[in-house]
């Protein structure tokens, strides 16, 4: 059986186009590792539009649950599947996953999201799980009244700081540059809370502790001074490293495994593949922006399809 579409990733790219294409009747996988995407570790989301606040958990169910509403002739869901390969062949592409399934297909829309970057610096993935951790909402309950860090400046950032001052005796966002990332209206609301210090202009270079973190060694860029803090807490957001690996043969990425697309159509370099959401080369990273692009992808697959 060649389906018509293959669509990875279940986070709001990936459920958008699914439901998408079966309304509009594309005989359609969605392969996915997991539901709901990255925002499934934030406490509340506030601008997922037409819904006041919603936890991440809660975004997550409710993707599964439009996607599953939909499952029937012309859509199928193969949950728990991580894509391993995908290769060309002459009715299209080949799907493979992890677990050995292989799936053929006319068109493929890429929507695998990004991860976690890591620290660099001495001792981060020693001491990775036993103080520093890259999820505040899961692990910041831990450190109810000790003193946290949290390492960038980003909106991600930002969001990881409000949620630990609800517990931690003080926090302390650590910033590579003069300028942070994060929204301004978000930045002054977390700065005004008096637990709460930023520094910037800082390269960090050790985590210090035998079996826990007891401290973070950095260097103040502009003097070049080294400087200690006794936590016992850190909490990495230094940004993603888009899913793209399964993809490297097939389709075009940028300097930073990135894939390239065309903007209008979300067309990748490589014909009967486009790709939506994170794991593209876009400026913006929101839920709302991905769901959207997925469709404007789902738009132009049902074009494509159809002109064959
Ligand atoms: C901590 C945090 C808080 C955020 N808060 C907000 C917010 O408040 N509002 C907002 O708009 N945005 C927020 N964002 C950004 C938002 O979460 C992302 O822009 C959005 O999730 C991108 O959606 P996506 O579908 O492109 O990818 P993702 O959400 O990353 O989803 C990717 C999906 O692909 C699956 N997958 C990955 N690799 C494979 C593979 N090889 N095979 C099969 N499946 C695969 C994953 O399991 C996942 O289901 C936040 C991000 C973070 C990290």
């Amino acid at each position: 059986m060649t389906y018509d579409l293959v669509i990875i990733g279940g986070g709001p790219a990936g459920t958008s186009a699914a439901v998408y294409a079966a309304r509009k009747k594309l005989k359609t996988l969605l392969v996915t590792s997991e539901w709901g995407g990255q925002s499934v570790v934030s406490e509340k989301i506030y601008n997922w539009i037409g819904t006041v606040a919603i936890s991440g958990s809660e975004l997550a169910e409710s993707f599964k649950k439009h996607t599953m509403a939909n499952v029937g002739e012309s859509l199928e869901v193969a949950e728990g599947e991580k894509v391993s390969k995908i290769s060309k062949t002459e009715a299209g592409f080949l799907v493979e996953t992890e677990s050995s399934k292989k799936f053929e297909t006319k068109t493929v829309l890429i929507s695998s999201g990004s991860g976690r970057r890591k620290l660099e610096a001495i001792n981060a993935d020693r001491l990775e799980h036993k103080g520093l951790t890259y999820c505040a909402s899961c692990d910041g309950p831990l450190f109810d009244g000790q003193d946290v860090v949290v390492v960038g400046g980003g909106n991600a950032g930002f969001e990881s700081a409000s949620q630990l001052l609800a517990y931690c005796r003080s926090v302390t966002l650590l910033h590579r540059s003069q300028e942070f990332r994060a929204d301004e209206i978000t930045v002054e609301k977390v700065l005004k809370n008096p637990k709460m210090k930023a520094i910037k202009n800082v390269d960090i270079l050790e985590i210090t502790g035998e079996k826990f973190v007891d401290g973070i060694i950095y260097k103040d860029k502009i003097t070049g001074e080294q400087q200690k803090l006794d936590v016992t807490g850190i909490f990495v957001e230094i940004g993603q490293i888009p899913n793209t690996d399964f993809a490297r043969d097939v389709v075009a990425l940028d300097e930073i495994n990135r894939i390239k697309i065309d903007t209008l159509t979300q067309k990748t370099q490589t014909p009967g593949i486009w790709a939506a959401g994170d794991c593209t080369n876009v400026l913006y990273h929101q839920n709302n922006i991905a769901a959207g692009d997925a469709v404007r992808a789902l738009e132009d697959i049902y074009l494509a399809i159809h002109a064959r």
